[in-house]
């Protein structure tokens, strides 16, 4: 079994039929990059950069950072490498001593870094600084809204000039995307497809908001679903969308990973996945035993359906049948 898995996880992945899919992997740190090459991993499609505020229990400087997104991109160039701007507070790190009753809906992900500019401005000036290779993209986490956007893109813009009046050596040519991970976003995703040049949906926190179910709370863990109806319907959305606009969307959320949800999800349109590395093997197998034909037969069947129940028997059913 394990060397069935090895064999597959050395060759690009295609579907039974011959799709093309692209595999990337969700890093935190730079150790794990030697097994994402034993993987055969594309590349980063999440590096979850507040990991760099755990070593140093506070926010890393410019230079700390500029040198490690410049060694993380070295080593994978021409892989790309998706750098998310730090997503702290919320049950992550806590850049406050105030004791948020509610942190999960708080001061998390771009809210704070709109409101404190000097970490924004040191992460993008690192990120700019380091992109000599041109392969990394920029990820923004938690967009509620399309003011967030405007004014981030803004201030990216401000520290771009900021940097060209210092004659400093920098590479603004970064596509900049955006995690989609609230209702809210799902909602305005044609306004963000119009404004970032792609889209990563979290499916961790997309879950969470959407069915009000805290992820971290083992109390009400039955009741968070990844095959909710509404949750497969909303990803149905922003793939289609994305789509249609021309726009390249991934899935870096836990549920990329899992076997059972592969089918559906290539059924609906996906062909980038972010998964971790331990993840990639499987995947591979799931997604090489699997025809799109079938997948969106499956999809589409799974769209109609009204409960969860109903979802995870179709797909159990159609993992035995067909992968
Ligand atoms: C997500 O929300 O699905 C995601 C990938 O981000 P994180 O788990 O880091 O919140
Ligand atoms: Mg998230």
């Amino acid at each position: 079994m394990a060397s069935r898995l090895t064999e597959f996880a050395e060759k690009d992945t295609y579907t039974k039929c011959g799709k093309r899919v692209h595999i990337y992997s969700n890093i935190d740190f730079k150790e794990e990059l030697s097994v994402m090459e034993k993987y055969g991993s594309e590349g980063v499609g999440l590096y979850r950069s507040e990991s760099l505020f755990v070593s140093r229990g506070k926010a890393p400087s410019e230079e700390e950072q500029y040198n490690y997104y410049k060694d993380l991109a070295a080593c994978l160039a021409p892989k790309p490498l998706t750098i998310r701007l730090f997503d702290v507070g919320g049950d992550k790190l806590l850049v406050s001593s105030y004791k948020e009753q509610n942190p999960n809906l708080g001061w998390r992900g771009i809210r704070v870094l709109i409101d404190v500019p000097d970490i924004l401005e040191n992460q993008v000036r690192a990120m700019l600084r380091a992109n000599v290779h041109g392969n990394i993209k920029m990820l923004l986490p938690m967009i509620a809204s399309m003011e967030e956007v405007f004014l981030i893109k803004r201030r990216i813009s401000e520290i771009s000039q900021k940097l060209k009046s210092e004659r400093a050596l920098f590479n603004e040519a970064l596509p900049i995307g955006v995690m989609v991970e609230m209702p809210a976003a799902v909602e305005i995703v044609d306004e963000l497809l119009a404004e970032v040049d792609f889209l990563s949906v979290g499916t961790n926190d997309l879950i969470q908001y959407t069915l009000a179910v805290d992820r971290n709370n083992d109390v009400v863990q039955d009741l968070y679903r990844k095959f909710h109806p509404a949750i497969i319907r909303m990803i149905a959305r922003v793939i289609k969308r994305a789509k249609h606009a021309g726009s390249s969307v991934s899935i870096c959320g836990e549920m990329a990973a899992d076997p059972l949800a592969a089918p559906l999800l290539l059924g609906l349109g996906l062909d980038e996945f972010s998964v971790v590395n331990s993840s990639i093997p499987e995947l591979k197998k799931t997604i090489s035993s699997c025809a799109i034909q079938d997948a969106e037969q499956l999809a589409a069947r799974c769209l109609e359906l009204p409960t969860t129940e109903k979802i995870e028997q179709t797909l159990k059913h159609f993992s035995v049948h067909n992968t």
